[in-house]
């Protein structure tokens, strides 16, 4: 459990440097944004600042969600409940813990 618990640290550090990625290229982005005018909006060389904008986006969303369900994770390993599954009540087999550290429910009960 404890490796487990690690594992979470890691990952949770792994979507922190991804927010501070995303940040950092939406910042960018912003700026350039700012430069151009409405034509080159329409550049036909390079990705549409909107498109980069929109997959930016979701990036940050997605980390920011994963974030969430990290710290969850996290909460339940100190307090209690972490490994078990919510809908249920057995254990998460350790297998499926490593690949999803932040599962909440076993895959009988996550694909129902
Ligand atoms: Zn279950």
């Amino acid at each position: 459990m404890t490796d487990l618990t690690s594992r979470l640290h890691r990952r949770r550090a792994e979507i922190l440097t991804e927010i501070d990625e995303v940040e950092i290229a939406l910042g960018e982005l912003r700026a350039e944004r700012r430069e151009r005018s409405d034509d080159d909006e329409h550049d036909p060389d390079g990705t549409p600042l909107s498109a980069q904008w929109s997959r930016l986006e979701g990036r940050r969303r997605a980390a920011a969600a994963d974030l969430v369900a990290i710290d969850d994770a996290l909460s339940r390993a100190e307090h209690g409940g972490y490994g078990i599954c919510e809908r249920c009540g057995r254990p998460i087999p350790v297998e499926r813990l490593e690949v999803r550290p932040a599962a909440r429910r076993c895959v009988d009960c996550a694909s129902r």
